[in-house]
């Protein structure tokens, strides 16, 4: 089938031929048939469909959505992977009216113990940016109609068109206005967000799913002090955070544990709980909120968790329709610029007939799957909001000690350092060389040293019970240790 395809996809595109005089074709394809159909305009659609389109593609790009359009919650924070394909891709440019600081460090502050970092580097991008987000949705879009992109606004999906066989190879839906259409092309994406019609209408599966973990508190805040950080915190099941946003703008919040989660009040009621949870965690800085003003309401927002079926015959999900992950990480945006450049790369590898389209789209959900799964376990660890372990904290503190552990530790939450390489056997065993037995080490830490190194006279476990110790002591992350390749 995918043969039959693009055979008819390269006559489309050959010098000289007129598909309006192909039977076949015309049967085929309606009026016009496309290389891509992308349903979902923002982050992920907007990313995969300006990179087809660079790549020579024919693109429709539909939302229902009218831009400049507000999404209903997001806090904006992109880490290096995602600025670095942004600036490349010229979609910062178009944010030249705001003023974005960069944020070149990250902290995090558990109880008493804390640990700050520079951000690793990917090419020369070593910062983040938390851009306003209706200004990015609307650089992207644009962006992509400069490329050749069609876009249609005002425009909903409701159905799938598919081949005899099943393939996808199309849709229907309505635009406002114009009343229903349906269109053609060699594959479907479905950037259509966590609740993804194109998910539901193709029956992706989804799996490793868990619901709603944490659910946050956040606005703007004016006229604070913006060091070039983003700061969290971890203290009596709480996750206060904050960090520079846009416009002079600094971004104040708290996510607490679902089952925690105050009821909702009047914003100044809501100003004296964050407020609170920040006294709790960093006086100073709680102080200067209280001094300062708040330039915003109140927003709230939470998502479940889950991975679905990422590609099939004809179509693929990118952005939140394949992966949703709880905010806590503020990842989302991140993978939806990266998950949207592999998208294209397979995409483009199955239109230009170097490989069969079925297998340019296997291709993709093998990388997909190496691209987020470990990142997404680890998100969905730390969205638990569980207050760290004593061994825990002993560790953090020995990251602190370490610059290039508390590098590699940023650069994890980050999205730059895979956690396969942070959570190695290796690392650990030299982590614990950095442990700081003059503040006193809890119990269960002193005696996995003395089992990873040995003590005078006495020779170290053998290597991998003592790392299965190890292991153990680090919650569900001890898992991935474990099934670290790296020794
Ligand atoms: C509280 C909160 C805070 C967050 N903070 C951050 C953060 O700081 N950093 C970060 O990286 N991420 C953050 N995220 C996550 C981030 O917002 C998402 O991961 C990201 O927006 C996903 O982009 P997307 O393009 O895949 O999907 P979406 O932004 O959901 O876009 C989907 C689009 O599809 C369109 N659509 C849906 N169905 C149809 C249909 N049938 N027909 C036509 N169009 C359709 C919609 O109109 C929409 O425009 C946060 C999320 C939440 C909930």
């Amino acid at each position: 089938m995918f043969d039959r395809r693009f055979r008819l996809f390269v006559r489309l595109r050959s010098p000289g031929f007129d598909p309006g005089n192909c039977l076949s074709c015309s049967q085929a394809t309606g009026a016009f048939m496309y290389d891509a159909i992308v349903v979902g305009a923002r982050i992920s659609g907007a990313s995969v469909a300006l990179l087809l389109a660079r790549l020579g593609h024919r693109v429709l790009l539909v939302d229902r959505a009218r831009f400049p359009s507000p999404t209903s919650s997001s806090t904006n924070l992109i880490h290096p992977p995602g600025v670095h394909r942004l600036r490349e891709w010229g979609v910062l440019d178009r944010l030249d009216g705001h003023s974005i600081p960069r944020i070149t460090r990250y902290r995090l502050q558990s109880g008493p113990v804390g640990m700050e970092a520079p951000l690793p580097a990917v090419d020369d991008v070593d910062y983040a940016l938390s851009p306003p987000r209706l200004a990015l949705d609307e650089a992207l879009v644009r962006c992509a109609v400069d490329a050749g992109v069609e876009l249609r606004e005002e425009t909903s999906v409701q159905e799938l068109l598919r081949d005899e066989d099943g393939t996808v190879v199309g849709v229907r839906g309505t635009t406002k206005g114009s009343g229903r259409f349906s269109e053609r092309a060699s594959v479907v994406i479905g950037a259509d967000g966590k609740n993804s019609k194109v998910a539901q209408l193709v029956g992706a599966a989804k799996y490793r799913d868990q619901p709603v973990l944490s659910k946050s508190l956040w606005t703007y805040w004016d006229g604070l002090p913006q060091p070039s950080l983003v700061r969290t915190y971890r203290k009596n099941r709480r996750h206060p955070f904050t960090w520079p946003t846009h416009d002079g703008l600094t971004i104040v919040g708290v996510a607490w544990p679902t089952e925690d989660f105050p009821s909702p009040g009047s914003d100044e009621a809501t100003d004296r709980t964050v407020v609170a949870a920040l006294a709790d965690v960093d006086p100073e800085f709680a102080e200067q909120v209280r001094d300062t003003g708040r330039a915003d309401r109140w927003l709230t927002g939470s998502v479940p968790n889950f991975l679905r079926t990422p590609a099939g015959p004809g179509w693929a999900l990118v952005g939140d329709a394949s992966a949703t992950r709880d905010p806590i990480t503020a990842s989302g945006i991140t993978y939806a610029v990266t998950g949207g450049e592999i998208l294209a790369e397979a995409v483009h590898e199955g239109l230009s007939g170097r490989i069969p389209m079925a297998r340019a789209l296997a291709a993709y959900a093998r990388r997909r799957d190496r691209l987020v799964i470990d990142h997404y376990d680890y998100t969905r660890d730390y969205a638990r909001i569980a207050d760290h372990t004593p061994e825990e904290r002993a560790l953090i503190e020995a990251m602190s000690r370490s610059p290039w552990h508390a590098r590699d530790m940023i650069g994890l939450f980050a999205t730059v350092v895979p956690p396969a390489d942070f959570y190695s056997r290796a690392n650990f065993r030299a982590l614990f060389d950095y442990l700081d037995d003059e503040n006193g080490l809890p119990p269960k830490i002193r005696l996995l040293r003395w089992l990873l190194h040995g003590v005078p006279g006495r020779p170290a476990a053998p290597a991998g019970l003592a790392d299965r110790l190890v292991a153990a002591s680090l919650g569900p992350m001890g898992d991935l240790m474990l099934r670290s390749a790296r020794p």
